[in-house]
């Protein structure tokens, strides 16, 4: 079968990104975060793409570390959530992975199983204040005491923190989250590593030792109003299909799926070979914009499994095979996301097995 839906992913501007994220956090070191398939890019096609850059990685899963592990990949690898049950720990030191520990099941499993060959990596995770994973901040000094006489760990026990919203500049949640962490680690030993890309963009106090960026690495950003584009950052992933009818449809009909949009004249429609089986949001709402060529034009009526429809009142040029573009360089993957409700993450990550993966050195 051959696809016309098309998700172009740029290695280029993934290397521009990376390196620009590295140059802003310097001296700090940093940590390309490629967890859920590099955030729908492609986990071996990203990780290829930065290998002679990337000085660590980090993945949410043990098996995100071994499909790294099993492309040849030699960097620090850190595991967001740690094991997930005891067997995890020998494979997780037979892959050399840092495991990051934030609940006392995992505390117990290590002292079980006593890693031997060589020493396990460890983080400890702080809950700071947002309350998903991590230990309370009055236990982070024991915790660090228990794994210090662990003779397995790794003596360089690290200290990480995770933010609720980095991406309000300023914002007393941060800040209070910052001096928790602070706290609760003082006078402990180890790296730290507190912020994200929001966190690297918005809260320079907390970079420490350590930033993880995902987001910004893909060109993306969570910060309201604000695409990556305006930081500097290049979207790394193009979403095309082609246009494959145009019909003139009467004043007062309405169109598609319980006819939710009802054309206001006589005017050209535009149908789209995607939808939401590819992808595509079906929460996105009349007036979204999509590129038909390099014009910007609206959806309307309901996003389909198989396709779209487009007001073309303002393209008059447009024809059946255009490229359609729904997001990309010329067209912010984060308007298409406040069109539909949600952030930009959710639409990378969100790609179907349907569509075709292509690179560029774009
Ligand atoms: C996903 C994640 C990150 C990266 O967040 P971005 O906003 O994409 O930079 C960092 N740390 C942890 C613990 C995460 O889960």
């Amino acid at each position: 079968m051959s696809r016309t839906t098309v998700a172009t992913i740029h290695l280029g501007a993934l290397r521009h990104n990376l390196a620009l994220i590295q140059r802003t956090a310097a001296p700090s070191r940093v940590m390309a975060v490629v967890k859920a398939d590099a955030y729908g890019h492609g986990l071996e096609r990203v990780a290829r793409a930065l290998d002679g850059q990337a000085e660590a990685f980090a993945v949410a899963a043990l098996g995100d570390g071994l499909r790294l592990r099993a492309a040849g990949h030699r960097q620090r690898i850190a595991v967001l959530s740690g094991p997930d049950q005891p067997g995890d720990i020998a494979e997780m030191q037979r892959l050399d992975l840092d495991a990051v520990i934030h609940h006392e099941a995992q505390l117990a499993w290590l002292a079980e199983a006593s890693p031997r060959r060589g020493r396990l990596r460890v983080w400890i995770k702080v809950d700071s204040g947002m309350h998903r994973l991590g230990f309370a901040p009055e236990r982070v000094a024991a915790v660090h005491a228990q794994l210090a006489a662990m003779p397995g760990i790794d003596p360089q026990i690290g200290l990480l923190t995770h933010f609720a919203e980095s991406e309000v500049f300023g914002g007393t949640v941060t800040r209070a989250q910052i001096e928790r962490f602070n706290a609760a680690t003082a006078g402990l030993d180890g790296p730290r590593s507190l912020a994200n890309s929001a966190g690297l963009l918005g809260w320079p106090e907390a970079r420490a030792d350590w930033v993880r960026t995902g987001g910004l690495l893909y060109g993306l950003s969570v910060v309201d109003g604000k695409s990556g584009g305006d930081f500097g950052y290049r979207p790394a992933m193009t979403l095309s299909t082609r246009l494959i009818a145009i019909n003139r449809i009467r004043a007062g009909e309405r169109l598609g799926y319980n006819g939710t949009w009802t054309c206001p004249e006589d005017m050209p429609v535009g149908v789209a070979a995607i939808g939401y089986g590819d992808g595509y949001p079906r929460s996105a709402v009349a007036g979204t914009p999509v590129l038909v060529g390099d014009r910007r034009v609206p959806l309307v009526g309901r996003v389909s499994m198989d396709l779209i429809t487009l007001d073309l009142r303002e393209a008059p040029a447009a024809r059946v095979g255009d490229r359609v573009t729904l997001w990309g360089p010329e067209l912010p993957v984060e308007a298409v996301a406040a069109q539909a409700g949600t952030i930009s993450y959710d639409l990378t990550c969100g790609m179907t097995r349907r569509v075709l993966f292509v690179e560029d050195e774009g």
